[in-house]
């Protein structure tokens, strides 16, 4: 921790300045969300006259969280980095691979026995190279981050989509692909287009039954899944101020499900009381030393039409609980309007199963708020309807709930207490019964409910509302139910109602953990192995890209004209191969398999120019790299849109495809080809896109002069003898042209690590 209070101190040293300097340009108040962006310009970056929603920004951030899943790509590719260590303190957390069945504890075994050799790996690279790494059953990732290492002020990018749950305590903490994380590791910056600005003033104050997560299903309501996209949300007013820091939390990690880049509150009271009471006191005091700056300026707040590019106000003294669902959480419910919708839409009345906890809502203020309810049940006589689940967001919480004795009030009413971890949130739940993928209804508190999602069923109707609606609901057994109106019969057969939830922001004796399953790195790293089992089939030690071989490029064949939308999707397929991210040449063989073929209109169907046959992209592309023969993939408009995955720019290099010539691409995949080393081109005119023909040998020229802003020249060589010669464009920079140069951006890190 040492190591992250120089850190802050270091941060916290820069803001007056840097923000006095942006003061003077932009001429104008700023809002917390420029301050903390302006403090964070890379050293490259000149100008902060940004325009937002367009200018694309280098900035440095503080930190890296990763989770299990997407850690594994991300260290491979930093090994190749030729660090000692990772530049900016970073961590990783086994949270997404323990799939829930049966409890925490026979789960968690269950998992480390099955995901060992990840696990193995992840421990061992992140003690040589000075990582923090979070064990199996330490916690969800970004209940973590909140307890251990988010700061007021801060910058992080995470990979994974949730992590701006740390704008609770007033970070900047941005979901991103491995190659990003793997780029800041190493020391290099970040880059990201300058965001547009929503900001939710709030006024009144929660009460009853409405908690923090009924700010942001009303919020999604408002936004829909879309509205937030190249978005940062700034959350301001006196209602803010009245939030927990975790109930921020809540609101910044489910704000994923607007779209939105991220989502921010400023530094209060709140702040300042979490810090302290989750052993933090040093941080606090350094915030409150330079408090104005960890705020939006007054102007703002006073007038945020003038200075936000959307405002929304809501007033939680009125705003109701709210239940979102069913398959999208946009679709916004108040608890009064919901059993009628249930009714009119044919939803499935009865409630299978209650589900509280994950990374959105698993603070002790949500358990405890949860557990009076649980009280209440055993105390009125009443029995849970529903199954019910618990899944705690950090062994911290957990420990410091079973010591208040909540967990024991939840057993009482039958509920069953998971792994500290992902589990059903991510579809790591053996569910039993969901193969008959029978018509049911869930209820959680978590963020996602889109279909299959919890348990691969896609006929579950899973809902979302806060653990205190969800608790309420799971005695009731029944979707129809409202609690702050309706009675539940007893035992004893008298008609008896749920008082309203009560609970505790913080633990009145302190946090308490035995073992929080943290593993420091070691300070002398040089004698650790990275252990990498060589047979393994999910893990596999990169090599690095070669080097261009210093001249143009002739007789590539073109592997596939790819016709229409290709995302990253189709680059690069998730599902069950997600279990091969960590291998590069095994998720190699999932290679645009669900591009479609322009010449036959198929996917996963190309010609082998060797043999005249057609076979599988991959199989047609491992044959020409086996004959040392380069490829050209052709493409649409926006190819590469989607989530920013560093597969689908590793596995063409890897197979041995040289350029990805298009008519536009989607901006991060194109940076993401440049950094492996490929040659992102598109057509001067796009209308040459028809010329390319099935058979064509194709002929990259001009590369001995590679230059920012200077056309190369591709040669279509046809079947026929025929021959085109056209221009095609290309957004290289002189260190862009280096990465091409020494086959990869982290070659060129690499080289520079040596000097
Ligand atoms: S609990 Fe769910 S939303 Fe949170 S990190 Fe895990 S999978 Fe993602």
């Amino acid at each position: 921790m040492a190591f992250d209070l120089d850190m802050i101190k270091a941060v916290y040293a820069r803001f007056p300045e840097r923000i006095n300097a942006a003061r003077k340009v932009v001429n104008k108040p700023l809002t917390l969300t420029e301050k903390i962006l302006y403090s964070h310009l890379s050293a490259g970056e000149t100008s902060i006259s940004y325009e937002r929603g367009g200018s694309y920004v280098d900035f440095q951030p503080d930190r890296v969280a990763m989770q299990d899943a997407t850690a594994q790509m991300a260290l491979l590719q930093f090994m190749q980095a030729g660090r000692e260590k990772v530049a900016v303190p970073s961590t990783v957390h086994c949270d997404h691979l323990i799939q829930a069945e049966v409890g925490a504890a026979s789960d968690l075994e269950k998992a480390k026995d099955k995901n060992k050799e990840v696990y193995d790996f992840l421990s061992s690279v992140s003690n040589k190279y000075g990582l923090g790494f979070w064990k199996p059953g330490a916690g969800i990732i970004h209940q973590v981050i909140l307890e251990n290492y988010a700061f007021p002020g801060g910058m992080m990018i995470g990979t994974d989509s949730h992590t701006p749950n740390a704008g609770g305590l007033g970070m900047i903490a941005i979901g991103v692909g491995g190659a990003d994380a793997c780029d800041v590791m190493a020391g290099l910056p970040w880059e990201l287009k300058f965001p547009k600005l929503i900001g939710v003033k709030l006024t009144g104050k929660l009460s009853g039954w409405t908690a923090a997560k009924d700010v942001i299903l009303k919020v999604a309501g408002i936004l829909t899944v879309k509205g937030g996209t190249g978005c940062i949300v700034e959350y301001f007013g006196e209602g803010a101020k009245s939030i927990s820091a975790t109930g921020k939390g809540t609101i910044c990690n489910m704000g994923a499900e607007i779209g939105a880049t991220t989502s921010i509150f400023g530094y209060d009271d709140k702040a300042e009381a979490y810090l302290r009471g989750t052993d933090r006191a040093d941080i606090a005091d350094m915030a409150n030393a330079i408090k104005e700056h960890l705020t939006g300026d007054d102007e703002v707040y006073a007038n945020p039409e003038q200075y936000f590019d959307q405002v929304i106000e809501i007033n939680l003294s009125e705003l109701e609980p709210h239940i979102n669902g069913p398959f999208t959480p946009d679709l916004a419910w108040p608890i009064s309007k919901f059993a009628e919708a249930v009714k009119e839409n044919g939803w499935p009345t009865k409630l299978e199963v209650g589900l509280i906890g994950s990374c959105t809502n698993s603070s002790y203020e949500d358990i405890s708020r949860a557990a009076s309810l649980a009280q209440q049940a055993v105390d009125k006589k009443l029995v849970a309807k529903s199954e019910f689940t618990i899944t705690p967001g950090s062994e911290q919480v957990r420990y410091t709930v079973e010591r208040d004795g909540f967990l024991s009030v939840f057993d009482q009413m039958g509920g069953v207490v998971l792994a500290n971890a992902c589990g059903p949130c991510i579809g790591q739940w053996a569910r039993h019964g969901a193969e008959k993928k029978e018509k049911n209804s869930i209820i959680t508190s978590f963020n996602r409910n889109f279909a299959k999602r919890a348990d691969g069923n896609p006929n579950t109707h899973s809902f979302v509302a806060s653990p205190e609606v969800v608790t309420a609901m799971a005695i009731a057994g029944d979707l129809t139910f409202n609690p702050l109106t309706d009675t539940l019969k007893n035992e004893a057969g008298e008609l008896v109602k749920l008082d309203e939830p009560t609970g505790l922001e913080m633990p009145t004796k302190g946090f308490a953990v035995e073992d929080a399953g943290y593993q420091a790195p070691a300070e002398d790293s040089s004698q650790v192995e990275v252990v990498v089992d060589p047979n393994s089939d999910r893990l596999q030690l990169l090599e690095p890209f070669t080097a261009w071989e210093g001249t143009d490029l002739h007789g590539l064949k073109l592997l596939i004209k790819a016709k229409g939308k290709c995302t990253t999707d189709h680059i690069s397929m998730a599902g069950p191969w997600l279990r091969f991210r960590g291998h590069l040449d095994n998720i190699s063989n999932n290679m645009l398999i669900g591009a479609v073929n322009y010449f036959n209109d198929e996917t996963n169907k190309v010609k082998n120019q060797l043999t005249g046959e057609y076979g599988e992209v991959p199989a047609v592309q491992r044959q020409y790299k086996q004959h040392n023969i380069g490829s050209v993939v052709v493409g649409d408009e926006n190819y590469g849109e989607g989530s920013s995955r560093e597969h689908a720019a590793m596995e063409p290099r890897f197979l041995g495809v040289r350029a990805i010539l298009v008519k536009s691409f989607a901006r991060i995949h194109e940076t993401n080809l440049k950094k492996q080393g490929m040659l992102a081109l598109t057509f001067a005119n796009p209308a040459d896109y028809d010329l390319i023909q099935e058979d064509d040998a194709i002929d990259i020229v001009g590369l001995t002069t590679f230059a920012p802003g200077r056309p190369l020249t591709v040669v279509l060589n046809h079947a026929d003898g025929s021959r085109h010669e056209i221009l095609v464009n290309h957004t290289y920079n002189e260190g862009q042209i280096a990465w091409f140069k020494a086959g990869s951006a982290l070659n060129i890190v690499k080289e520079q690590a040596a000097r």
